[in-house]
């Protein structure tokens, strides 16, 4: 798929293109299963927090069969699946990663469930652990909790002895979360929704809020989060302008901390705890990532409106 200039979904184009070289220290992969992320199509629609280069071709995670090996690089073999976490590139037959961008993940994932892997579940993992530093026992609260990231917030979050609160847009969704193991959940429209969030954590409200949508939810974030509480700000979905009052993180302590999963990936001290706890999560069994809707990647304008939509729960999946 070819983005030649930026805009909505329909700007992406199937065409036929040379077969990528992979170059020094690089792999080339066959591409079986791309995992689509909102930053995807806010990259194609030119909304990314950084700018999008054109011409490109989206997708920066993905599965596949390992095809060819460029100079310099050792220890994986032609003809074994990997998981890749690139930049741009895999909503295409071939891919060609940097031997960095591997990420390990067990031989029992399908391909599709290892291309819904690498994203959510670091970000999932830094935004609680990591930045979030919870504690066994502790409320966090879920937004967008059917979604990529939501499904796998609460999947690590009960691996890790969490309670969670998980808010979603239909009672579809909501049951999904409760299926994943949601203590409590709602829906996002819920008029009573803070009172409720604020009952069942016992009144003080969450020590941990994972915040996805911004805009008007940011500031009833901060009125959900308890004293000294955490506000992880993750994304921005509603795409509307939020406001910060300094007095009111300063009133009940609170903090405020973003997270982008891109620089934090440059971390290798928190990259290896963070696909180490993953990796013994996983094996425990406890975590297995939600293959969402799956689409051929002729379809892919489809995928990405569709998860703009918000018609999607767990990964949207492309297979070339
Ligand atoms: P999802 O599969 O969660 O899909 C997006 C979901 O966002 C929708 O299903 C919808 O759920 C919710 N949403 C809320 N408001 C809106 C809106 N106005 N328009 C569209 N959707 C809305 O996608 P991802 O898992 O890829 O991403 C979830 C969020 O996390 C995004 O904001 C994304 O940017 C962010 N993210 C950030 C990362 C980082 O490094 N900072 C890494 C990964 C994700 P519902 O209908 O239930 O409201």
């Amino acid at each position: 798929m070819l983005v030649e200039r930026l805009g909505s979904p329909d700007v992406m184009e199937l065409r036929d293109l040379p077969l990528p070289e992979p170059g020094p220290g690089q792999i080339r992969v066959k591409v079986e299963a791309v995992g689509i992320n909102f930053a995807d199509v806010l990259a194609v629609a030119g909304e990314y927090l950084t700018r999008t280069r054109v011409p490109y071709t989206p997708g920066m995670e993905f599965a596949g069969i390992v095809d060819a090996l460029g100079e310099g690089v050792s220890g994986v073999q032609p003809g074994v699946r990997v998981a890749c976490l690139g930049g741009t590139g895999a909503l295409a037959e071939y891919a060609v990663v940097p031997a960095a961008g591997l990420i390990p993940v067990p031989e029992s994932f399908s391909a599709a469930q290892a291309a819904a892997f690498p994203v959510s579940y670091f970000t999932a993992y830094h935004g609680l652990k990591t930045l979030g530093a919870a504690q066994p026992g502790q409320w966090v609260l879920v937004q967008a909790a059917a979604g990529a990231l939501g499904t796998a917030s609460i999947q690590l979050a009960k691996a890790m002895d969490l309670n969670v609160i998980a808010m979603a847009s239909t009672e579809e969704k909501l049951e999904l979360a409760r299926n994943l193991g949601a203590d409590v959940t709602l829906l996002q429209d819920d008029p009573d929704r803070v009172q409720k969030v604020m009952e069942a954590s016992g009144g003080r409200g969450v020590p941990l809020v994972l915040e996805v949508v911004g805009g008007k939810r940011f500031q009833e974030s901060l009125k959900m989060t308890a004293p000294r509480g955490r506000v992880i700000v993750i994304g921005n979905a509603s795409r509307e302008p939020a406001h910060l009052q300094p007095g009111e993180l300063m009133k009940r302590n609170l903090t405020v901390t973003g997270l982008w999963l891109t620089s934090l990936m440059s971390d290798q001290e928190a990259t290896r705890e963070a696909a180490q706890e993953l990796t013994r999560l996983v094996g425990s069994g406890r975590v297995t990532p939600q293959v969402g809707p799956t689409y051929a990647l002729a379809d892919s304008a489809r995928a990405f409106q569709d998860l703009m939509d918000r018609k999607t729960t767990g990964k949207v999946i492309i297979e070339p």
